[in-house]
């Protein structure tokens, strides 16, 4: 069975289309991601898919229940877990007596000490949140999520303004929920994150996905460009084959056929008696394909 699988979802507010049909299959023990810029519709789709708002039209399914529905939904914040944006959590209580409260409300929660130890607070655990750092209260939010073991879990920013460190630990952490069967929705600006952790990832436009798939597939699909650097040295840039930027002693092509570019290259440089000293060959991030499916009009420059 799918976590989620939504057919058709629309949303208005007033009569602004805000979602205009939005399908969505999310295989469950998935880490998905949803992307796209301000004002695409991400926290709509994913306040509806969480039951928080309602949607205009279309068919939802989250975990077999419609969040739609009072009592589906009832059932279903037992087994989801949200971490949002920005959280306001209580300055003058502990950790362990926050996890504690929370645990209330599920009829099946993990044991607190056990919750504290997968987050890493056991140590900081009757300390006041107050005190505790952003990456630790972060982490915080993310253990109050996963106290009531859902099977899936929503995060919206999840280390957006940590340090590092915080967000390699947060990053494992999820990967770590995620191996032991939690389905994973993320929302992120943090591209590098998102092609590290997802496994799909779709891209939120004007309220309609304008591509989908893994990292992989979205970066092959914008026909991002390869880039290719070397070192200068003694190169005249006159007699470079054409297409090369220099800049600070560094030659730089841009290429769509990396093995064309290459096998030029190489010609020239055995032509030229010119070695390509430091030669380095950069793939397309899915920051580079997301800026190019999102900005097609400022990606120009030809191919040598
Ligand atoms: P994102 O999370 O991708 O930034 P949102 O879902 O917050 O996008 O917003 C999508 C669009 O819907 C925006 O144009 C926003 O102004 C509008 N919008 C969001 N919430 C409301 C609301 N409660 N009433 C009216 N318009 C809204």
């Amino acid at each position: 069975m799918s976590a989620i699988n939504a057919v058709g979802v629309v949303k208005a507010y007033s009569a602004t289309p805000v979602l205009r049909g939005i399908d969505l299959s999310v295989a469950q023990g998935a880490i998905v991601a949803l992307l796209g810029p301000n004002g695409a519709g991400k926290t709509t789709l994913v306040e509806i898919l969480e039951g928080h708002r309602m949607r205009t039209g279309g068919t939802l399914s989250v975990l077999g229940l419609d969040p739609a529905e009072r009592t589906d939904f009832r059932s279903l914040r037992q087994r989801m877990g949200v971490v949002l944006q920005q959280t306001m959590l209580e300055p003058g209580i502990s950790s362990r007596d926050l996890l504690r409260r929370q645990s209330s409300y599920y009829s099946h929660p993990m044991e607190v000490q056990d919750i504290l130890c997968k987050v890493g607070l056991a140590d900081k655990q009757n300390d006041l949140v107050r005190t505790l750092s952003g990456g630790m209260r972060r982490r915080l939010d993310i253990a109050l999520a996963l106290i009531g073991h859902p099977e899936i879990l929503f995060l919206d920013e999840p280390t957006t303004g940590l340090d590092p460190l915080s967000r390699r630990s947060i990053r494992e952490l999820i990967r770590e929920v995620n191996s032991a069967g939690t389905t994973v929705i993320l929302t992120s600006h943090d591209l590098e994150e998102v092609q590290d952790l997802a496994h799909t990832v779709h891209v939120l436009s004007d309220g309609a996905f304008i591509a989908s798939g893994s990292p992989r597939e979205i970066i092959a699909g914008s026909h991002s460009k390869t880039q290719v650097r070397f070192l200068l040295g003694g190169i005249e840039p006159s007699s470079l084959p054409a297409g090369a930027e220099v800049n600070a002693g560094m030659v730089r092509y841009e290429t769509l056929d990396q093995d064309h570019l290459i096998a030029a290259l190489q010609r020239w440089s055995t032509d030229a008696g010119q070695p390509l000293q430091g030669l380095t060959v950069i793939p397309p991030s899915l920051d580079d394909a997301y800026a190019t499916l999102l900005q097609p009009a400022v990606t120009t420059g030809g191919n040598p």
